[in-house]
């Protein structure tokens, strides 16, 4: 069984029942247009957040129990985002284009050898000039934890290389349900070049 639907029976230290500031903060600056693909999107607090301000919206997870929860909420509050059980490394299949696409958290989650594979399949995905906006844990934390990894500006920029272009990488702060400050983050804005 996937480790994160295990997780998911309960209520994890991400899952702090709202989007992350930091994806709030992005919007208010207009950062986030048309049609939002949030991959790794677990209980779907950003697919649903981004939904209630008018965009069409797709969330992705491998955890099942994840994407009941997300379809859950959006029945509650009544919003039209969808949700699929599915895996970000191979989007092809969707036959989707998207403007927008929101990671809060699944990228720091990846191997060493699955990013590239993320990055291949973010571009069959992400239109054209489109954005793909990611948070994630970043080396600034001090301290030893095994897991999940922190990530260094470098392996992001590796990671993005052909068809890319990174508009920013900035330090940013992953909010969670157990420490006050969060742990330090990198949010960074990568577009997909408009020439194949
Ligand atoms: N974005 C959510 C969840 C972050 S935790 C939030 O902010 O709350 C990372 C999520 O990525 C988990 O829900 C996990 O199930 C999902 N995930 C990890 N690898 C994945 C993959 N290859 N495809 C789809 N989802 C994946």
């Amino acid at each position: 069984m996937d480790i994160f639907d295990e997780i998911y029976r309960g209520t994890p230290p991400w899952d702090i029942g709202r989007p992350q500031k930091a994806f709030i903060e992005l919007a208010g600056r207009g950062e986030i247009r048309g049609s939002v693909l949030d991959i790794g999107c677990g209980t779907g607090e950003h697919a649903l957040f981004v939904a209630g301000a008018g965009h069409e919206a797709l969330g992705i997870d491998t955890a099942p129990l994840a994407i009941q929860k997300a379809r859950e909420k959006a029945a509650e509050r009544g919003l039209p985002a969808r949700f699929l059980v599915g895996n970000v490394l191979n989007l092809s299949g969707l036959n989707g284009r998207f403007d927008t696409v929101i990671d809060s958290g699944l990228f720091h989650t990846l191997s060493d050898k699955d990013r590239p594979v993320l990055a291949e399949s973010l571009a069959t995905v992400l239109a054209p000039g489109g954005r793909y906006f990611m948070l994630c844990f970043s080396d600034r934390n001090p301290g030893e934890y095994p897991l999940p990894r922190r990530i260094a500006m470098v392996e992001i920029r590796d990671t993005f290389q052909d068809g890319w272009s990174i508009d920013y990488v900035r330090p940013a702060v992953f909010e969670n349900t157990v420490q006050a400050d969060g742990h330090l983050a990198w949010l960074a804005s990568i577009s997909r070049k408009a020439q194949e």
